[in-house]
């Protein structure tokens, strides 16, 4: 299998994020990790910091690499040559917005999405309830990389 390409915000990445990754490389002979710039959106974490740390816990897989983009996934693939996008499903609540751009995506640029189910360990994981639950002192070990836990909470204590 060729190329795909896993998009998200990762601010920060987790553990069901690893996941779906670790996957994705398992069948497809590279991975790139596309992470999301979004000017109008100020993260916990810039995206330099997002691909630093992403870097760092992809780093044992020799076929999985990080890029920042911009813009639309398709343009990100065109340019890459690659065909393919991976996402992870969590719930029904995922699917709907996901089976949207996914159509969206074949519609623009032929680019299929496929769908690996997430990990019952972490499906109930966003990066969104991590930052919640690190803000108010809660201890989000083992549903993150143990390289983020510093980081996170020294980007909370800002
Ligand atoms: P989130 O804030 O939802 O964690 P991202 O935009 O960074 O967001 O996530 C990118 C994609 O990663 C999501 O569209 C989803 O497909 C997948 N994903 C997110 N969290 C998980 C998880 N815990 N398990 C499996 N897949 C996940």
């Amino acid at each position: 299998m060729p190329s795909a390409v896993c998009p998200g915000s990762f601010d920060p990445v987790t553990n069901g994020h690893l996941d779906v990754f670790a996957r994705a490389a398992d069948v497809f002979d590279e991975v790139v990790v596309a992470v999301l710039e979004n000017k109008s959106k100020a993260g916990l974490f810039t995206v330099e910091e997002r691909i630093q740390m992403l870097q760092e816990v992809v780093a044992p897989y020799p076929n999985i690499k990080v890029e920042a983009f911009h813009g639309l996934l398709v343009d990100f693939c065109a340019a890459r040559s690659i065909k393919s996008i991976v996402k992870g499903l969590r719930a029904v609540s995922d699917f709907d917005y996901e089976l949207q751009m996914a159509q969206m995506n074949f519609r623009l640029a032929g680019v299929e999405t496929f769908f690996v189910s997430a990990n019952p360990l972490y499906s109930y994981l966003s990066s969104s309830l991590i930052k919640e639950i690190a803000k108010y002192g809660g201890d989000v070990s083992g549903l993150v990389p143990d390289i983020l836990l510093a980081r996170l909470n020294a980007a909370l204590a800002k």
